[in-house]
């Protein structure tokens, strides 16, 4: 098997090394909040790599914190893996669902003088903990006889010690370099009812204690994880070494390997961050268009094969770094380039008025759906007396080399005629009213019969025929660009863009009034669009924009 990146180099090396006969991967959620775009990430990492080596990967939440989770996170995670086109078949697990076995490891531990209850309070643990030049200070508990400790733990257990009144740490050694490995917290207080496990226990195992277990119970080869865990690594491998081999357990260990994580511009990427965003009624909710959640890029317009294809191309590497969101909006547009069927939407219209052209009279033209791929077949497109186009396709007083409409100008009008503005009326406010042109009966094609240059082509549609159709535009919702650059005394709210949303009451070709949710179209020199899942109604369709074209307008008329 030929390994692309260095996650799978390890893999190779231990399948050759016959460390693991097969490939064991999970994705380990918290459920405090939906996923986001880095999940995305961690999901085809963890479930593409098992793929790849014909192995299976695990869904588990990693429900060790009762105060913060919820049962509707756990749906939207479940919900959101499947979407991107992956599949945990049975085996969907919890992290309490080990709670039994974690707290029988734990007495274990006790008793070999691996562990025990620690009284110090908050400031006193950090005081004693040191710092990273020097070393720490024991806990007057540290030396009490193992039987005491596992006579406290019990009292833990049974509710009878109160939250903060004591805890159990591992006995490593408080002088060790690593500041995680400095007598760590396995078990805490927290007379708090859990969304799974009810009131059963008081008692709560830390992550850095609750994973591993779960990972080596589950037979899991790789425990793939992000970078910041890599001074817990030998915490992890601390767990397993000396609660293992046990007969309960699966002969060989996990092995832990880190990759960095996604940072995107203009992206803050961070479940507490992104639920505050959502608290604060800064957005519609976890599934707005504008958050970097899976179920917002959803509901934008993203597909799931887009998401996998940007995860395939930023890679795994073992540094942090920030990516550039062009990266992923590349990734939707060439897919879209290549199968969304266009159409012509006037976002902000104003009214032509064909003077030359017989009242009442109305062409048909037959119209490609897509240039990029003919099979996508035809539609028919109406032409009348009067039309819409865009509002800034047409300026009185023109700059040089500005190629769209104004008085005397000629220009294209998309699989149309030619037509020349005569003549602006105005209203009493001095705003445009309607624009009289006439066209060129022989224009029709693109080309005319003396070869004269039309540089301009602007989308359009017939009046008679249009139908209202509402369009929302989107900023980036984080203005700034790298967003672990927040200055001094800001915070990251100081940075949401409140203007971010802009809705427009927009002229749409006839067909768009059959949109369903998830349609996807190019709406021609505008960008890529997708029928809003939530707020469209049958005949009056929202559309969120995806993305802009690339190349705004220039390259568009080129290709016409
Ligand atoms: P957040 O605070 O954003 O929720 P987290 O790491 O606390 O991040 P978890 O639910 O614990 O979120 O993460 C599940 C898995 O997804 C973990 O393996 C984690 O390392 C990975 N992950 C989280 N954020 C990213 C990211 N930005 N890029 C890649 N993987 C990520
Ligand atoms: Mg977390």
């Amino acid at each position: 098997m030929e390994a692309s990146n260095f996650i799978q180099d390890f893999i190779v090396e231990d399948l050759e090394n016959k460390r693991y006969s097969g490939v064991h991967t999970r994705f380990p959620p918290e459920p405090n909040g939906y996923l986001h775009i880095g999940h995305a990430k961690s999901i085809c990492i963890n479930f593409g790599t098992a793929l790849k080596f014909n192995g299976i990967c695990n869904l588990r939440f990693d429900d060790t914190n009762p105060a913060k989770e919820d049962v509707e996170y756990v749906d939207s995670i479940k919900e959101d893996v499947k979407w991107l086109g992956f599949d945990w078949e049975e085996r969907e697990f919890f992290a309490s669902d080990y709670y039994d076995l974690c707290y029988e490891f734990a007495e274990q531990l006790i008793l070999a003088g691996k562990a025990y209850v620690c009284h110090l309070k908050g400031d006193e643990v950090s005081e004693h903990r040191g710092t990273l030049t020097s070393p720490g200070k024991n806990s007057p508990w540290r030396d009490r006889p193992p039987q005491e400790s596992l006579e406290l733990f019990r009292k833990m257990r049974n509710g009878e010690i109160e939250e903060g009144e004591a805890f159990l740490r591992a006995k490593i050694s408080m002088a060790n370099p690593n500041m995680n490995m400095r007598d760590p917290a396995i078990y805490r207080i927290k007379k708090t009812s859990h969304h799974r496990t009810g009131n059963k226990w008081v008692i709560y195992p830390m992550y850095d204690y609750a994973h591993p277990i779960g990972d080596w119970v589950e037979g899991i080869t790789h425990s793939i994880c992000t970078l910041e865990f890599e001074a817990h690594r030998p915490l992890y491998e601390w767990v397993l070494n000396e609660i293992g081999p046990n007969p309960k357990m699966p002969a060989r260990l996990p092995r832990q390997i880190e990759f960095a994580r996604l940072n995107l511009t203009y992206t803050v990427m961070s479940k507490r961050l992104l639920r505050e965003l959502v608290e604060n009624n800064q957005v519609l909710g976890w599934d707005d268009p504008r958050m970097p959640t899976i179920s917002g890029l959803r509901r934008r317009g993203y597909t799931p094969s887009s998401l996998r294809e940007f995860a395939e191309r930023i890679g795994v590497a073992k540094t942090d770094s920030i990516v550039d969101i062009q990266l992923l909006y590349f990734c939707i547009r060439e897919e879209l380039n290549k199968n969304a069927q266009r159409a012509m939407v006037v976002l902000d219209p104003v009214k032509v008025v064909i003077t030359n052209w017989e009242e009442g009279k109305e062409d048909v033209f037959e119209v490609l759906n897509n240039p990029e791929n003919p099979e996508q077949g035809s539609r028919k497109l109406s032409f009348g007396k009067e039309l819409y186009i865009e509002r800034d396709d047409f300026m009185e007083n023109p700059p040089k080399k500005y190629f769209r409409l104004f008085p005397g100008a000629e220009v294209r009008l998309k699989d149309a005629y030619y037509i020349t503005c005569k003549e602006v009326i105005k209203k009493e406010n001095g705003d445009i009213a309607e624009l009289r042109c006439v066209y060129d009966p022989k224009s029709r094609g693109g080309e005319t019969p003396d070869m004269r240059k039309v540089k301009g082509t602007l989308h359009w549609v017939c009046s008679n025929a249009a139908v209202d159709v509402e369009v929302r535009l989107f900023e980036h919702l984080f203005t700034l660009e790298n967003p672990a650059a927040i200055p001094e005394g800001k915070s990251y709210m100081d940075y949401v863009d409140k203007n971010s949303l802009v809705v427009k009451q927009a002229k749409a070709e006839p067909m768009l009034a059959n949109a369903k949710p998830y349609d996807r179209f190019q709406f021609l020199r505008q960008g890529y669009f997708c029928a809003d899942a939530k707020d469209s109604a049958p005949q009056k369709p929202v559309f969120n924009r995806i993305v802009g074209l690339k190349d705004s307008w220039g390259k568009i008329s080129s290709q016409t």
